[in-house]
């Protein structure tokens, strides 16, 4: 048994600056970011599972207010809130995902659900509804999802074509993600998120993409994505880096920067991710101005950043 378990997370990233945030703000984000991971580092340190912890600590996350995922997703052109997830063992590349769900209190959880209790990878809208019924999953009222700052972000674009990504004035991305490797070695990754502002016709992202938001897979990392899904899903770019490993023998590191400083940069994608070799090394990469996050290791030290 390898007593070096990790854990990351990610609460989105963009354009997040310094000079922009007060005090207060940036004590909110900090305080979230640490409790959140927390919950996911007590679980390794008690010896459980990479997908446990990961699961755990993106309930918390999409029950935090502050972020766009769970019950700080943003609204929809319709004035809804279609959430997206996804989940994935490295273990044995069993994976889950939904989108577009309605009212479910805790998306990662029905993602789990999905991978555990279907023969199926994906589902989306109406029927993942119908599935999460089914399994008594959590659901909650409409109102949960009430955000003064959200809803006043979506009135200021509901009656443009404006798709706008979680913040008019900071361009941030607030999708959440968490990825880990536990005391027995297995990877696990998992993301999160409530998408675009004033999104329209069924529009998805990564975040529920495997390959794209989310990959895991013990021979080389896992990977948790946030930015500009279009471009992600363009540049496959959680597979991307898990491949550079696999066949070009890179570090997790240079793949990791090779992807979000080169590959995507190219085709204009803004954003980041967090990761995790199998050997434990974590890494934070973004070509944003900014990306909340946290990481500890065995050591149970937690590091929480927000800029570059
Ligand atoms: N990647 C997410 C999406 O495009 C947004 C984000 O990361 O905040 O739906």
């Amino acid at each position: 048994m390898n007593k070096n378990f990790a854990i990351a997370i990610h609460g989105g990233a963009g354009t997040i600056l310094r000079s922009q945030m007060t005090a207060e703000k940036e004590k909110v984000y900090t305080t979230a970011l640490e409790s959140c991971l927390q919950v996911g580092l007590r679980i390794l340190q008690s010896g459980g599972s990479s997908l446990d912890a990961v699961e755990a600590t993106i309930i918390e996350l999409e029950n935090c207010p502050f972020f766009n995922a769970g019950k700080g997703s943003v609204f929809t052109n319709d004035g809804k809130h279609e959430m997206d997830a996804s989940i994935m063992n490295g273990a044995n590349l069993d994976a889950g995902a939904v989108a577009m769900v309605q009212r479910i209190k805790n998306p990662i959880t029905l993602a789990r659900s999905v991978m555990e209790k279907t023969e199926h990878v994906f589902l989306c809208g109406e029927g993942a509804e119908k599935f999460a019924r089914s399994i008594n999953a959590a659901f909650v009222d409409d109102k949960y999802f009430f955000d003064q700052l959200r809803y006043d972000q979506w009135q200021q674009v509901k009656d443009t074509g404006i798709t706008q990504l979680d913040h008019v004035d900071e361009k941030k991305f607030g999708t959440v993600g968490c990825v880990a490797i536990d005391m027995h070695g297995n990877l696990a990754a998992g993301t999160s998120t409530g998408g675009m502002t004033n999104k329209r016709y069924g529009r998805v992202g990564d975040t529920p993409m495997i390959g794209a938001g989310t990959y895991a897979n013990n021979k080389t990392c896992a990977v948790s994505c946030t930015g500009h899904g279009e471009y992600f899903i363009k540049a496959v770019v959680a597979y991307d880096v898990a491949c550079l490993m696999e066949y070009k023998n890179l570090s997790l590191h240079d793949a990791c920067n090779i992807v979000v400083n080169e590959k995507l940069k190219t085709i204009g994608g803004e954003g980041g991710l967090i990761a995790i070799d199998k050997n434990g090394n974590i890494e934070l990469s973004f070509n944003s101005d900014g990306m909340y996050r946290a990481h500890a290791k065995s050591d149970g030290v937690i590091k929480v950043e927000i800029y570059k």
